[in-house]
């Protein structure tokens, strides 16, 4: 059964209460998680059931030894994560024999993460888990629970091999949202070739969420990166001590309270075309933020700079900024307070200004009194990370709940363990991903049952650009498919090995592992891993099978990421993606800590890495060559020809790009010494015969700059289709390319063997290169920038590129013939 209704729809009720009863009915339960925090709080949840009976316990890499021996022989709810029953659980099944013979049913809780490779992997997993279960007697139901999706049916059937029922009626009760499309304005800055940069999404998140603030309205942000929602809150929170500063100095007495009339932005050139903010500037208040964020900071600045706060010390990194950093006492009552009177506005009803608490978790106390003190405004707004242990999130909660805070930025880490209600409105900086993230992130904002405001914030992107352009691709469509591919021969090889290594395969296996298995099987033999005898496929060598595997990556040895300073290993990254993530000068983004590479070490398996705050993010850039090694499928398209097939590609990450954190402005292009690899996967690629692109030639068109455009930008929309990430696919384009002697554009699957992205994008060529065009005509830049053409992986450094001519050349393609 997989159950797909959108956030807060009470799926966990749905599967808990089977889940339970089996439980006390002598059963055991297996909860699966992508994540280890989800799994904490899942378990946090069961304890407070207080049902005697119910012996829960996590399973994954904190638990301690000596408490393994017990969750394996007592525990009837184990919470554990793919990567667990991997390593762990499955080549160690005799000691669960217990637990397997007696388990009812399998929970896979926020299922939609299990896509692209990933997915695949988790998916083989789970037929591995079903084959020792038929060992011990048992035949669990497997229930999951996911996100909105289209087809979850046939998601979870590709998931887990078994046919599924669906319910996806969501009839929970709800507001109505109003969703803003927010396109950031082009600034006077010039990136790579001269290209207009946008103001960045961070920065407009910051804007918004003060004025949201300012207007009482509780607000989420959602942005990418911790050091980024940490940058949108510090932003923020100085844009409100601007306020409370002028508040203070310029109108001692006000003789209108602030509320009903919240403060718009009032003079911020860079913001006055921006739709939706006609609103005129309260005249009580003049000039109250006209601070922009390039210039930000005018002295006597009341930003409140984060501090180490005492009481969240326990936290990991606690020497970063914490989140909802507090002013020193001393400093909340200098000067300012003694000039600001009490302001009594219609919500805000209290006491006078009171001198600051304490406490330094002031801000947290549940149900704190109001505080009418413009002083305390900043304090309005937090950041939160992940981390945070369970007894600090309940108190950011409350926080939350009380209006004590009224505005907090957040990557999506938030998903994971905060039960945020109450909330007015939600920014998003920068498309997540999905239709269906989307509209999970928006579904936040609505306390009960009340309307609700949700703003997307586009970055500078193609994809960004065409969606706040074309409002009819997010709304009145169905959410997305998630996309794995379980045959992909290299997720199955190495399964197959610890399947056998498990238990030894038979004939009646094969079925279970997938239509290729028998094909993999034989390549296997060749290769001496397994040994086929006439009991079946065996297992003989000395390693660990599993090892073969690394399901969160895409094969190879991986590059451990090392902390310089300590030695801490802070995890790990496959070897190709190495080259792109963690190459010398990088910054590197664990659980949302900032990190700068200090070194990568491809022949010792290491990067190392120092925590820092750098005000810059990098791009590698590298340059590819293709070779088409088999061509699948075919079929025309326009003029020219479509294709799907096998592929092999040479890579090399030549040099990194530095833009700034902020404005986005390019800092330069730094050169790299690394080796090229192959990679041997799947593409979907188009040509067009010498006769269509001749009259465009004719006219003056660069053909190598059309095509080169037209696939950057392709490559940016294609994750609308696939669900797959801009970083998880290639491109090759090129007036003339050897195997094919025509014009040919590719997009190739970034993973070995493939991730099914490439064939989506074969699947819906018409639709996909449609949208592109369109992407590239809305951006209103004249000759291409990062929101329409320009690639900020692109090792040519974004030459040639010709915008009118990528539109002429998809006109061309995209032609009834
Ligand atoms: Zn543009
Ligand atoms: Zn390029």
């Amino acid at each position: 059964m997989i159950i797909s209704t959108g956030t807060a729809s009470g799926k966990s009720l749905a599967y808990l209460t089977p889940a339970v009863a089996s439980c006390l009915d002598g059963g055991t339960i297996l909860y699966l998680t992508p994540t280890k925090a989800l799994a904490a709080d899942q378990l946090r949840g069961l304890r407070e059931l207080r049902i005697t009976q119910l012996r829960a316990a996590c399973f994954d890499g904190d638990t301690p030894f000596e408490e393994r021996t017990w969750v394996r022989q007592h525990a009837n709810y184990v919470l554990t994560n793919p990567d667990m029953l991997h390593r762990s659980i499955l080549p160690r099944h005799a000691q669960w024999s217990s637990f397997f013979r007696r388990l009812r049913m399998v929970v896979i809780d926020e299922c939609h993460g299990y896509r692209g490779v990933f997915g695949s992997h988790v998916a083989q997993i789970l037929r591995r888990l079903r084959r020792v279960c038929a060992r011990y007697g048992s035949r669990p139901t497997f229930l999951l629970a996911s996100a909105t999706a289209s087809e979850p049916g046939a998601f979870g059937m590709r998931l887990t091999g078994l046919e599924m029922d669906e319910v996806t009626v969501d009839a929970s009760p709800k507001g109505s949202t109003t969703i803003a499309l927010w396109e950031p304005p082009l600034t006077e800055l010039r990136g790579e070739g001269g290209a207009p940069v946008r103001r960045t999404a961070t920065a407009e998140a910051a804007d918004l969420l003060a004025d949201l603030v300012l207007a009482d309205v509780r607000t989420l942000a959602f942005v990418r990166s911790r050091r980024g929602a940490e940058t949108v809150a510090l932003t923020a929170r100085a844009k409100l001590a601007d306020v409370a500063f002028s508040l203070s100095t310029r109108h001692p007495r006000p003789s209108t309270p602030r509320r009903p009339n919240p403060t718009p932005p009032e003079s911020d050139p860079t913001l006055n075309h921006q739709p939706g903010t006609a609103e005129p500037a309260d005249t009580t208040q003049p000039g109250l933020l006209e601070t922009d964020l390039t210039t930000h900071h005018r002295p006597p600045a009341r930003a409140t700079p984060p501090e180490a706060d005492p009481a969240l010390s326990h936290q990991p990194g606690a020497a970063e900024p914490a989140g909802p950093a507090t002013p020193e006492p001393s400093r909340t009552t200098s000067g300012l307070s003694a000039t600001t009177p009490a302001v009594s506005t219609s919500k805000h009803e209290g006491p006078a200004a009171e001198p600051a608490s304490e406490s330094s978790l002031r801000w947290a106390l549940p149900d704190a009194p109001a505080q009418p003190d413009w002083t305390d405004l900043p304090n309005k707004i937090a950041a939160y990370r992940a981390g945070y242990l369970a007894e600090d999130r309940r108190i950011l909660e409350k926080a939350l709940r009380s209006g004590t805070i009224m505005g907090l930025a957040t990557t999506n880490a938030l998903e994971l363990g905060v039960d945020v209600s109450g909330l007015d409105a939600v920014l998003i900086a920068g498309w997540p991903g999905t239709r269906a993230s989307l509209w999970q992130q928006a579904g936040r904002a609505g306390r009960d049952g009340q309307d609700a405001l949700a703003v997307l914030i586009a970055r500078d992107d193609p994809l960004d650009t065409y969606l706040v352009h074309h409002p009819q691709a997010l709304f009145g469509q169905p959410v997305e498919a998630i996309v794995l591919d379980p045959d992909n021969p290299y997720v199955l090889g190495p399964h197959l090995c610890a399947a056998a290594a498990e238990i030894p395969l038979t004939d009646d296996d094969l079925p279970t592992f997938g239509i290729t298995t028998s094909t993999v099987l034989d390549d296997l033999v060749s290769q001496g891993l397994l040994r086929r005898r006439p009991a079946g496929w065996f297992w003989t060598r000395r390693e660990r099978a599993t090892d073969l595997a690394d399901i969160r990556g895409g094969g190879g040895a991986p590059i451990q990421v090392v902390e310089s300073s300590t030695g801490r290993l802070l995890g790990s990254v496959d070897e190709p993606s190495a080259h792109t993530t963690v190459h010398t000068g990088a910054v590197y983004l664990h659980q949302g800590e900032t990190f700068l590479v200090e070194l990568l070490d491809l022949e010792a398996g290491v990067a190392l890495v120092s925590s820092a705050t750098p005000d810059f993010t990098t791009f590698a850039r590298d340059i590819t060559d293709i070779s088409i090694l088999a061509t699948q499928r075919s079929h025309p398209l326009g003029p020219g020809t479509l294709h799907f097939g096998e592929v092999e590609v040479t890579r090399q990450v030549v040099s990194y790009l530095k833009r700034r954190l902020q404005s986005g402005e390019m800092l330069g292009d730094e050169p790299l010494d690394l080796p090229p690899r192959t990679l041997r996967t799947r593409a979907v690629w188009w040509t067009l015969p010498a006769s269509a692109v001749a009259p465009l030639a004719e006219a003056g068109i660069d053909l190598g700059g059309a095509a080169h455009a037209a696939e950057h930008a392709s490559i940016g929309l294609l994750p609308l289709f696939a669900t797959c990430d801009r970083w998880d696919i290639g491109g090759v384009s090129t007036e003339l390319h050897a195997d094919t002697g025509l014009l040919t554009v590719f997009v190739y699957d970034g993973h070995e063997g493939g991730a099914g992205f490439a064939e989506r994008g074969y699947a819906r060529a018409a639709e996909w290169l449609t949208a592109t065009r369109e992407a590239i005509t809305s951006c209103e830049c004249e000759r291409g920038c990062p929101s329409c053409i320009q690639s900020p992986k692109c090792g040519n450094g974004n030459e040639p590129l010709d915008k009118r001519g990528a539109v002429r050349l998809l006109n061309t393609l995209l032609s009834p013939q």
